[in-house]
């Protein structure tokens, strides 16, 4: 049987023809040509003057549709870019800040924004699942020819992120956030039954180091392809000298037949070698940091129980404490004081039993729905409950959509009603990152990144356009579709182009 390909090319900068040519070899040698609704999903959470280096940069893209242009039949019938960048930032905004939009209007592309999409039910079987059905956007389960392209990055709650984790931001927020927590892995896990891409095609050019959003940039100097995602994100792994079964969702992605791990088992090819690409990463910063660690020498105290206990977690990695190491990041993009500003605080998550030796007019945060504790803080008896919903009682078709203006506002309140007490609660599973920002931002009294004045009239724009297409498209029946698909128990067998409909 015919080994996974994982092709490693040297490409020193965002030179689109070269990024073409790459891309067009790389199509040749594994006899791949794009056909129906090709689809192209990059890696775009953030984008844009403070996130230089979190995206698939808009040269690589371009590289890779003229290179699809080049070996496309005639019975290509689109050519599309799709995504849904970070959560409650609208995707148009993203696409904005990455360049994107000029990319699809010189090359006649169609744009999906995941976040405008119809939702479409995707039934699945395999062992082991989180639910029996997830939801995606209708381009997803549509898509004849999918190619991934993520950017290779660090990631404070999983590792590393390379085309697998990418698949996260094939869900809109309201799905996105379920399961976004202790089991985040299985979800990551799960969103590979929906569809496996034809192509990988990994913006290595200048990869992201440390951290998921606000990443230092690293000298790769790579293009990295293959049509096996687990096999290209284990050669990515060992590039950065990493067992990949230490990364979960490789690990649940293996075990569930997704392909090899072992790179025996993976031809390995490319005017790159795996002995010179991994001396090209020496020293690249890693993520996965524990909560604690993270805000040593800050004035920021952490503590971290255990989340709850299904799922045998002893820590929440995919969650409310990765979501504040982000946070604190991007304020400190943002201002540079906001270390010196900040007052001492504690914040705590999960069933933390230790102490918290906060003195007089310190703070203290519980974060998330699973936080517990009791004890003595000011001298006075707290006692903290867990608001914790089981996921089993979450119903996807009941979720709300996170909307960050009501965020900012449900955030203001909630400070500004506790300004006199030294014990506050912050609810909710996950936590996201741009709660924890405006949490900082109130409690430390820190320029808020929303209003920066140079961004405020496009995100705002952004918002308001995505807002009305919404509220427009509701009124004809969306953001459901009746629509229902069939994923796949056996990954031996996974769909690589349109799902089946079931209803
Ligand atoms: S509330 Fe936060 S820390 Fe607790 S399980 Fe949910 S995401 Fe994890």
């Amino acid at each position: 049987m015919k080994r996974p390909t994982v092709i490693l090319r040297a490409c020193p900068t965002y030179d689109v023809p070269m990024i073409r040519g790459i891309v067009r070899d790389a199509l040749e040698t594994l006899d791949l040509r794009p056909h129906g609704r090709t689809l192209v999903k990059p890696n775009c959470v953030a984008s844009g003057h403070y996130f230089p280096h979190a995206f698939t940069r808009s040269e690589f893209l371009e590289g890779v549709f003229l290179a699809l242009k080049d070996r496309a039949t005639g019975a290509m019938t689109e050519l599309a870019l799709g995504e849904r960048s970070g959560i409650t930032m609208p995707t148009r905004y993203a696409f904005h800040g990455a360049g994107y939009y000029p990319v699809a209007e010189r090359l006649g592309l169609k744009v999906h924004h995941f976040d405008e999409a119809s939702q479409v039910e995707i039934k699945l079987n395999h062992p082991g699942r989180l639910r029996d059905s997830i939801y995606i956007p209708e381009p997803v389960a549509r898509a004849d020819f999918f190619v991934n392209c993520p950017k290779f990055k660090a990631h404070p709650w999983t590792t590393v992120t390379f085309s697998m984790k990418n698949y996260i931001g094939i869900q809109d927020d309201r799905h996105r956030l379920i399961d976004h927590d202790h089991r985040l892995h299985e979800k990551v896990r799960d969103l590979q039954f929906v569809l496996q891409p034809r192509l990988v095609a990994i913006d290595a050019i200048t990869a992201g180091e440390g951290r998921m959003l606000t990443p230092k940039p690293f000298h790769l100097g790579m293009v990295i392809l293959g049509d096996n995602q687990l096999a290209v994100d284990s050669v990515c792994c060992a590039i950065l000298g990493l067992d990949p079964m230490t990364v979960e969702h490789l690990r649940l992605a293996f075990e569930s037949g997704f392909g090899p791990v072992n790179l025996q088992e993976i031809e390995i090819i490319g005017d790159v070698s795996l002995a010179d690409a991994q001396k090209r990463a020496v020293g690249f910063e890693k993520g996965l940091i524990r909560v604690e660690d993270y805000f040593q020498g800050s004035n920021i105290r952490a503590y971290a129980g255990p989340p709850p206990a299904d799922g045998g977690h002893e820590y929440c990695w995919g969650g409310c404490p990765g979501s504040i190491e982000e946070a604190i990041e991007i304020l400190r993009m943002y201002d540079d004081a906001t270390d010196q500003k900040m007052p001492p605080v504690h914040v705590v998550f999960g069933a933390y039993k230790g102490p918290i030796p906060a003195k007089d007019g310190e703070r203290v945060i519980f974060i998330g729905d699973c936080a517990t504790w009791q004890g003595d803080i000011h001298g006075r008896n707290v006692q903290i409950a867990s608001t914790y919903v089981d996921r089993s009682q979450k119903n996807p078709l009941e979720a709300k959509q996170p909307d960050i203006f009501s965020k900012m506002i449900s955030m203001e309140t909630l400070l500004w009603k506790a300004r006199k007490e030294d014990v506050v609660r912050v609810t909710g599973c996950p936590v996201s990152v741009a709660e924890h920002v405006l949490a900082l931002v109130r409690l430390g009294g820190l320029k808020n990144p929303y209003f920066d004045p140079n961004e405020i009239f496009r995100f705002t724009s952004a918002y308001l356009s995505t807002r009305t297409r919404n509220a427009i498209a509701r009124l004809f029946g969306r953001p459901y579709n009746a629509l229902s698909f069939d994923g796949r128990g056996d990954a031996s067998q996974m769909p690589l182009g349109t799902l089946e409909r079931s209803t």
